[in-house]
């Protein structure tokens, strides 16, 4: 196996969700900083994370002090601390790393962190928020969307296309939806093709327009 890392990274804020980045940038085989400033939460993850340190982000000359200007990547995790989430940013802006992802709360903090220099601003509580609402509400069994308006989905086969190769189903004349893939029980998954029958029981994976999706779970 290769004994290579891959880019290092730093996370500022060891909440929920930034605890849950740099643990997973870590079992990816980065380098992992966290940062921040409780000492319980630096302490619970000094074994799992390559360094942890307590820490206020928003002072510059501490991040200085800190190596976090060799950083290229640095992901800002405070979410409800808005002040410290943008001083943070702005830290990071100015110590040049050409990488930032900051998470924001809401939307008007989502537009403050951009105007700051954040490079990817994330909403993972509205995402995760709207993603449930379409596993609830539809046939769709799980679902990722790009943009407001496009999405990829698992769903099960709807009635009217099993029994029937792709090519007649015609999903994507017909319902304006690709069929990427299929799930078979007990088997691996195959990607579509125009001869590919679609068996009762079997999953789809579909990408298309949200709007187009869901009709099509429910034709
Ligand atoms: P989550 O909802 O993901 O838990 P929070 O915003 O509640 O996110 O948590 C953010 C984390 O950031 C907390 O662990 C908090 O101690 C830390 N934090 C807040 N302000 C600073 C700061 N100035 N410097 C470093 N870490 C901070």
């Amino acid at each position: 196996m290769s004994a290579e890392r891959r880019q290092p990274v730093i996370v500022i804020g060891l909440g929920r969700f930034g605890s849950a980045v740099a643990c997973t940038l870590e079992r990816m085989g980065h380098e992992v900083l966290g940062v921040d400033t409780d000492p319980d939460t630096v302490r619970a993850h000094k074994d799992v994370l390559t360094q942890a340190v307590e820490a206020d982000s928003t002072d510059t000359d501490t991040l200085r002090s800190l190596g976090a200007a060799e950083f290229e990547t640095g992901v800002v995790a405070i979410g409800s601390a808005i002040e410290a989430s943008l001083l943070t940013v702005l830290a990071l802006v100015d110590l040049g790393l050409p990488n930032i992802w900051a998470k924001a709360n809401t939307e008007r903090h989502g537009r403050i962190l951009e105007r700051t220099g954040a490079h990817h601003v994330v909403f993972p509580e509205q995402k995760m928020g709207e993603r449930v609402a379409h596993l609830v509400n539809e046939r769709l069994l799980d679902f990722i969307s790009f943009g407001d308006e496009f999405a990829i989905a698992r769903l099960k086969a709807p009635e009217p296309i099993v029994g029937l190769p792709l090519i007649t189903s015609q999903c994507r004349k017909k319902h304006d939806v690709t069929v990427v893939g299929v799930k078979r029980a007990g088997e691996d998954f195959i990607h579509a093709v125009p001869d590919t029958i679609i068996f009762p029981g079997d999953e789809l994976v579909v990408s298309g327009r949200i709007e187009k999706i869901e009709r099509f779970s429910a034709i």
